[in-house]
């Protein structure tokens, strides 16, 4: 029966089960994705968001909690730009990190 509505899909995080493993080393070469404060400025001033849905600052929450797929295709779209390492109040060298991502999370797939 159609009432008009529907569920979402759970986004239940199983801390439990979490695999970690990339994001640990992820950390290892690039510790300044620890400092982010998840503000959001690199977003507000990304020159790719205007066309697409890039966002680093969901990318690193994605990928903090395992959720590897959402956080690539949150990426997809970064042109390297470097826009949002000038703004960044972290001092967070983004365009390196978003490289960095892109290459242990995609290459080791
Ligand atoms: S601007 Fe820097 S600190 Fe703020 S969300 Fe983006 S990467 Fe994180
Ligand atoms: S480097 Fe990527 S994420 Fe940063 S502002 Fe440019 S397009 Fe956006």
């Amino acid at each position: 029966m159609d009432f008009g509505i529907s569920i979402s899909p759970s986004s239940r995080i199983d801390l439990d089960n979490l695999k970690r493993d990339k994001w640990l080393k992820l950390i290892k070469i690039e510790p300044d994705a620890l400092k982010c404060i998840a503000c959001g400025s690199c977003c507000a001033s990304c020159t790719g968001g205007i066309f697409t849905n890039v966002s680093l600052r969901s990318a690193i929450l994605f990928l903090q909690n395992g959720k590897e797929e959402e956080a690539l295709k949150l990426l997809k779209g970064c042109m390297l730009c470097g826009k949002c390492q000038m703004i960044c109040p972290r001092g967070i060298n983004t365009r390196h990190l978003i490289i960095s991502i892109n290459k242990i999370y995609s290459d080791e797939k």
